[in-house]
């Protein structure tokens, strides 16, 4: 056979795999659009409307989430005679192309940066103004935009705080902000969220939900609902009568179909729909879509880009979902060996609920799809199970990302636990091997490791050749 001829062949089938992956791709985009749409608006409970005198304190990573997942439940709190705090994780001040479509140039500087972080603030309280929220009652945290998940993860002690690329500093360069100069780091965040919540006291606090995909929409939700938690456990008479909701912004594309649907109902994406998370709706009247729709036309910076986006959150209602607590429990008698893991009688239900068959990757590689994580603990170890939708190959990178906290008169304390397991080789130098049966990956992680912990957020994803695959998001769990 000539060269051309194989040249032509391996042509064709480069042509034919391309074919086939676009193909299976559309199919399944399709797939996930048309389940997004098919779920009820009746599979979902009642939100009751905030009664008088309650006090709500909402956190928004960027100026306008407020508005898209609670405009509605801010006119109905303030119309009842609740009061509404609204307090800003970052100013926005990341995002480069709408700053750029903003000053009509490309090659913006640090200083332009937080130039639009201002703009943004700016629009915040309009955008609030207009749902009847006073500029007294907005805080503004000055944390890094694209920021969140690195402080959370990399940059937790002032002693080592971030550098945002976008600002091109270390600390709020924001005057007007809650705590004016405080560092990027993590520990700052939690401090400034716990101080939010004595000052305000609130019975009803609001953020993004954990498994929303935008990385500091997720981090905001880890930062809150660890701080409610520590709380709990230290200062349980100011905090016993407060509830942690959810809102979701960001989540494929959802929420489907995109664009002005005022007549529509928002419910859940159907990947969401059926794990730990429990949705329920508040309706909106007309009027309060028409106050809605007049606060997302503030954020101007915004709707220059993704007005489409922003209108789809003008609905019938809002959705909200309620996580359990999720406590780790201990297991007796010991488990003394590796191969014991797998005997463990995993009671309890699952610490972390995954949507399954969620993104692309996911859907041509089971083996690295996380379905769901069990978790038990005795004296000496945490003994983890992750079960993924197909069985568990070498192919495939696990990884188990732990914040820890030590003494808990020192929660400013602890660290980042990772364990990579490479299934079949080893990960940690007392457990010679991870362990794997089907679609289960076992491991044992001593708690030695995690500072004896009573609280820990934990995420687990899965990667292959580098690219990540799966996350969990991370997950506060009790111990
Ligand atoms: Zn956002």
């Amino acid at each position: 056979m000539s060269l051309k001829y194989i040249r032509r062949a391996v042509y064709i089938l480069i042509l034919l795999l391309l074919v086939y992956f676009a193909t299976a791709s559309a199919t399944f985009l399709i797939h996930i659009h048309t389940a997004n749409e098919s779920i009820p608006e009746s599979s979902l409970s009642d939100y009751p409307p905030p009664p008088p005198n309650h006090s709500l304190l909402i956190f928004s990573p960027h100026p306008d989430d407020e508005t898209l997942g609670c405009a509605g439940l801010i006119q109905d709190a303030l119309h009842n005679g609740s009061s509404v705090h609204v307090a800003f994780l970052t100013n926005g001040d990341g995002f480069r192309l709408a700053a750029e479509r903003e000053f009509h140039r490309l090659n913006l500087s640090t200083e332009d940066m937080i130039r639009f972080g201002k703009i943004r603030q700016n629009e915040a309280i309009n955008a609030l103004g207009k749902l009847g929220v006073p500029r007294s009652d907005i805080l503004f945290l000055g944390y890094p935009d694209q920021g969140l998940t690195h402080l959370w993860e990399k940059h937790w002690s002032s002693n080592n705080p971030y550098t945002s690329p976008t600002t091109g500093v270390n600390f709020s360069p924001y005057s007007n902000c809650f705590h004016p100069g405080t560092k990027y780091c993590g520990s700052c965040v939690l401090a400034d969220i716990k101080d939010l919540i004595r000052r305000y006291k609130p019975t009803d606090l609001y953020v993004t939900h954990p498994l929303d995909e935008h990385p500091d929409h997720s981090a905001a939700s880890s930062f809150v609902t660890l701080a409610l938690a520590q709380m709990q456990m230290s200062d349980p008479t100011l905090t016993s009568r407060c509830h942690l909701h959810y809102y979701l912004v960001h989540r494929g594309d959802w929420p489907v179909p995109q664009g002005l649907f005022r007549t529509k109902s928002l419910t859940p994406p159907a990947e969401m729909a059926d794990l730990d998370t429990r949705w329920s709706a508040l309706p909106l009247t007309p009027h309060e879509e028409n106050r809605k729709i007049a606060a997302i036309d503030q954020y101007a910076s915004q709707t220059a880009l993704m007005k489409r986006f922003l209108l789809s959150f003008v609905r019938t209602n809002e959705i909200f979902g309620d996580l359990p607590v999720k406590k780790i429990g201990s297991y007796t008698p010991s488990v003394d060996t590796n191969s014991g893991i797998s005997n463990i009688r995993w009671l309890q239900p699952p610490i972390i609920e995954d949507p399954v068959d969620d993104n692309l990757l996911c859907n041509f590689l089971g083996a690295g799809d996380i379905r769901n994580i069990y978790a038990v603990r005795d004296g000496m170890y945490m003994y983890v199970k992750i079960n993924t939708s197909e069985p568990i190959t070498s192919k495939i990178q696990y990884s188990i990302k732990i914040r820890y906290f030590g003494n808990p008169a020192l929660y400013e304390t602890g660290g980042m636990y990772v364990m990579r397991c490479i299934p079949g080789k080893p990960t940690i130098p007392n457990l010679t091997q991870s362990l794997v049966s089907k679609n289960s990956l076992y491991v044992r992680i001593p708690l030695r490791d995690i500072g004896y912990s009573h609280l820990i957020g934990m995420c687990v994803a899965s990667s292959v050749m580098g690219i990540q695959e799966d996350t969990t998001g991370y997950h506060i769990l009790q111990m």
